[in-house]
């Protein structure tokens, strides 16, 4: 038997799999999926075995194919997931290995690792097990049993089984030293002890009432109709993507469900991504109240003991709909129908460490490779899907669109006004609300009812300016603006997480670093401050609750500030982008936007897109009752066509604009952008590497158009310099072996790391 394996050794130059031979003593144990033991080299490395068959590979010398050495786990995956490993690797010009241990079970990887430098090398096995608990409960006989006289503890073991098995630990801590009468009881056949498999990661129970599914009588129109499209797409199993275009509120959560409940009756199951931000305990109690135990959950918030429990529900086929964020997608499970994405324009959905890939990509890749649907949802899609469905078509699959304009049961889309907050300021305003939101607040205030307030601060977060000189305090590590924490008078680095009191900045004095000033002024505004100025206006009876990073940091917080809004007679929710997404509560009658635009004047191409995302989400969250909602946007930018799309519910002042804008300037999706960034502490050498892939990509091919190399956004990230090289690339072009081949090519790069980013997010 022979094996292609993947090595675990991270880097570029290994980048195929290897052919090994497997003893005759190994062959029963070894297959696709399985961790190995190989030698390479001079030394052992750890490697996935991608490939098995009974044919030495063709042109190679079979006496010098070297031996597979041991097992070191079962199989964890089979071979279309390998191939997907392959594909991504080749697609994302990403480490090969990088792309299989996606497929490993959480907190059970191998690996070779040093014991100090230049030490021998070792094998480091993690260790996630399931956990058995144990239980104890009467027999028969044991409801019967009548102990010794002087068996005092038994007599209380055998009452508080009488009510119902227990736990030992449990049972313990009731009854003290009851082990031992467990084991007495257990020998005279009174007591039975049996172990129970303990699933951690079912998460805690909410009380929010809209966590619950209730099947709706009647599905509407859209949902019916989005149904059969996506019906026709199981059915066909090849991989046909049906984008459900529906507004917020119109239902496609339903859609999913249902859809999801006829691939179940089929024998098959399904994968439903969820931004990371929204996989709250709202969403996932939707899933569980239809599919209760049938569904497993995968986030990067779980313990590693958790997310190994869910995988294994998964691998055993107990869940069969998985729910997670993107890494829901490499989940062992052997036959999804359908695939679904949720929010699917989310940026999120793109990695932003190695293997650096988009989850629709590879949502579609696999959908195609497994004959399963996809279905992508979202009330503003991204401009690439939407490209792809206007030609109908995309790498051999159908793309079709639904569209749901309509919401359930006569709810209507909030009416939508925007603030111009340049004659606000100018009418002697200088307060964060405006007249029109200020108003609004109060009559929310009066009658009782529920408000939402965003802060779209992605990427301005609030900082300090020398009023003097114009000059903002950024970190001596970093080329980061420092960000001003109003309590505790913090200036904080959100690069390198280092902070100086306000006090102490730069030096003792707080001075201007540039001109010596004592004059330093915030500039920007904080949801703290919000969280202030709200309490100061709308007095103590209502419940002002803030959601943003802080707020959230513990684990569960975010649900408890949920539940806190929902129990809530009367409360406004103010937070960050955070809670734009998702949240379904019929009562909020209210949104405000404070501030627009801020997002809007990021260096990014896809700056006005997110914009127009997040406040279309957020105006979403207004009457999704019977009450009819209300949006005030406040902006310095009111004829900015994101805004003015918003204001008239009419996508297509955005989209023509947009697109207008994107042909011009040759960017997705009318092209393919791939992003190299260079970073080292030697800025000479990340200078010389960087020009010399700029050049290398020049010659490479008359189809890409290369810009830079220039400095990132973020010139400087703890102490570490970032220079970077732009192309762009005919929208079918395959960049991913082009930019790999091309920094194969470069010479040895002495301390510089190099990061490949096909298709590009982050510009910065
Ligand atoms: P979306 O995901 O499109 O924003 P949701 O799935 O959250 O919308 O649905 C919005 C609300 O409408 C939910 O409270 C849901 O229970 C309700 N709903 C969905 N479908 C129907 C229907 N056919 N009839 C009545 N109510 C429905
Ligand atoms: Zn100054
Ligand atoms: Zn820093």
């Amino acid at each position: 038997m022979y094996v292609s394996l993947v090595l675990d050794i991270p880097t570029r130059a290994l980048d195929k799999p290897y052919s090994y031979v497997v003893p005759p003593e190994l062959e029963d144990q070894v297959g696709v999926g399985c961790t190995v033991l190989a030698s390479f080299g001079r030394r052992d490395v750890v490697a996935y075995v991608v490939e098995a068959c009974t044919e030495p590979p063709q042109g190679v010398d079979e006496s010098k194919l070297k031996p597979v050495l041991g097992v070191l786990a079962p199989a964890a995956f089979d071979r279309t997931a390998a191939q997907l490993a392959l594909w991504m690797a080749q697609e994302y010009a990403a480490p090969l290995v990088d792309c299989v241990r996606l497929l490993l079970p959480p907190g059970q990887g191998t690996r070779m690792q040093r014991s100090q430098e230049g030490g021998a090398w070792e094998l480091v096995v993690e260790q996630a097990k399931p956990v058995d608990e144990r239980w104890a409960a009467l027999t028969e006989q044991g409801r019967a049993y009548e102990p010794p006289r002087n068996a005092l503890r038994q007599r209380q073991v055998l009452e508080a089984l009488g009510a119902g098995s227990l736990r030992l630990a449990e049972l313990s801590v009731l009854v003290p030293g009851a082990r031992t009468a467990v084991n007495a009881l257990a020998k005279r056949g009174a007591v039975t002890v049996f172990a129970h498999r303990h699933v951690r990661g079912t998460d805690a129970a909410t009380t929010l009432s809209s966590a619950q599914a209730t099947r709706p009588a009647q599905l509407t129109r859209g949902q019916r109709l989005a149904l059969s499209e996506i019906r026709g797409a199981v059915a066909a199993g090849a991989g046909d993507v049906v984008l459900v275009d529906g507004v917020t509120g119109s239902g496609k959560t339903e859609v999913y469900l249902s859809a999801i409940e006829e691939v179940l009756r089929a024998g098959r199951g399904a994968i439903v991504l969820v931004p990371e931000i929204s996989l709250t305990a709202q969403t996932v109690g939707r899933f569980r109240s239809r599919f209760g135990d049938r569904v497993a959950v995968l986030h990067s918030r779980l313990s590693t003991g958790e997310r190994f429990d869910q995988w294994d529900l998964v691998r055993q086929g107990i869940a069969r709909v998985v729910v997670g964020a993107r890494s829901a997608l490499y989940a062992p499970l052997p036959d999804p129908g359908l695939i679904i994405i949720d929010e699917e324009h989310e940026g999120s959905y793109k990695q932003d460490s190695s293997p650096r890939y988009h989850a629709r990509e590879v949502a579609a890749e696999l959908a195609r490779r497994r004959g399963a649907a996809l279905v992508l949802g979202s009330a503003t899609p991204s401009l690439e899907s939407l490209g792809r469905v206007r030609v109908g078509s995309w790498h051999g699959v159908s793309w079709t669109r639904v569209e749901m304009p309509e919401r359930p049961g006569g709810a209507v889309l909030p009416q939508v006004e925007v603030v111009d907050l340049t004659r606000e300021f100018a009418s002697g305003n200088r307060s964060v609300f405006s007249r029109a939101l200020r108003d609004a607040l109060l009559d929310v205030a009066q009658r009782k009812g529920k408000a939402v307030l965003l802060l779209n601060r992605r990427g301005f977060a609030p900082f300090l300016m020398c009023r003097d000189c114009g000059c903002v305090p950024t970190c001596p590590h970093c080329s980061t603006a420092l960000t001003y924490h109003e309590r505790g008078h913090l200036l904080v680095c959100h690069s390198c997480d280092r902070s100086w009191s306000v006090l102490a900045y730069p030096h003792p004095a707080s001075a201007c670093p540039a001109c010596g000033s004592r004059y330093l002024a915030q500039v920007g505004i904080g949801t703290q401050r919000v969280e202030d100025e709200l309490a100061l206006l709308l007095g103590p009876d209502v419940d002002v609750i803030r959601m943003d990073a802080d707020s959230t940091r513990r684990k569960g917080e975010h649900q408890r500030l949920l539940e806190q809004f929902d129990a809530s007679p009367c409360a406004v929710l103010v937070g960050t982008q955070m809670i734009a997404k998702g949240l379904d509560f019929p009562e909020v009658t209210l949104v405000g936007v404070v501030n627009a635009d801020t997002s809007l004047k990021l260096p990014d191409f896809r700056a006005a897109e997110r914009t127009y995302d997040l406040l279309e989400q957020v105006a979403g969250r207004a009457g999704r009752g019977e009450r009819p909602g209300r949006v005030i946007v406040q902006t310095y930018w009111a004829s900015h066509p994101a805004i003015r799309a918003v204001a008239t519910h009419d996508r297509a002042t955005f989209l023509d604009a947009e697109l207008a804008d994107r042909h011009e300037a040759g960017y997705p999706p009318f092209t393919r952008l791939g992003n190299v960034i260079f970073t080292g502490a030697d800025e000479g050498a990340v200078r010389r590497a960087s020009l010399e892939l700029a050049l290398a990509l020049s010659d490479a091919s008359e189809e890409l158009e290369v810009l830079g190399p220039s400095d990132c956004v973020r010139a400087k990230v703890k102490d570490r310099h970032r220079r970077h090289v732009l192309v762009k690339a005919p929208h079918d072009y395959a960049l991913g072996p082009t930019l790999a081949g091309a920094v194969a090519g470069l010479g040895r790069l002495s301390g510089v790391s190099v990061a490949v980013d096909v298709d590009a997010y982050d510009m910065m």
